[in-house]
């Protein structure tokens, strides 16, 4: 069983179709090198006005490179695509993005150190959904990436807004 230790219970109605949407994007992964194809599905919490509706998914898949290093995973590629769509312009509160799925097929798939650290700029709260042994798994970032490295932000003055 999942999350029993977490106390409250998650949607996993919610959580399974997430790990659907990650799993139906595996099929756009640009993976020619590996052939291991991820896909991620990140959920953005709607806003009050429904400008973000409720349950917008943005997908991501890995997109490989003939330079390895210049590889993106999945789930940066999802953040990069709901970030780059305006997410953070929307006043959604400390936590934007609720929850992540990854899928590598049969393989559970679980985010990679960058991709980690990564998601803890924007989503330290968020939760991490895959699949093994053909049951739904539910993590915390913050079980992931204990004791994160954050740096300081600067305060925002009303002239550079
Ligand atoms: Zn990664």
């Amino acid at each position: 069983m999942f999350g029993k230790k977490e106390g409250k219970l998650p949607d996993l109605k919610k959580f399974e179709d997430l790990y659907y949407a990650a799993e139906d994007a595996r099929k756009n992964a640009y993976a020619p090198y590996s052939d291991f194809r991820v896909g991620a599905a990140l959920l953005v919490k709607p806003n009050e006005d429904s400008v973000i509706p409720i349950n917008k998914i943005y997908t991501g898949v890995n997109i490989e490179n003939g330079s390895y290093g210049a590889t993106l995973c999945a789930e940066r590629v999802a953040f990069a695509k709901a970030i780059s769509d305006g997410v953070l312009q929307y006043d959604l509160g400390e936590n934007p993005f609720i929850a992540i799925a990854v899928s590598a097929g049969d393989e559970e798939a679980l985010p990679c150190g960058i991709c980690r650290q990564f998601m803890s700029e924007f989503a330290p709260e968020i939760v991490v959904i895959t699949k093994a042994e053909g049951e739904i798994r539910i993590r915390n970032l913050k079980q992931l990436l204990p004791e994160s490295f954050q740096l300081e932000k600067e305060e925002k003055t009303e002239e550079t807004e």
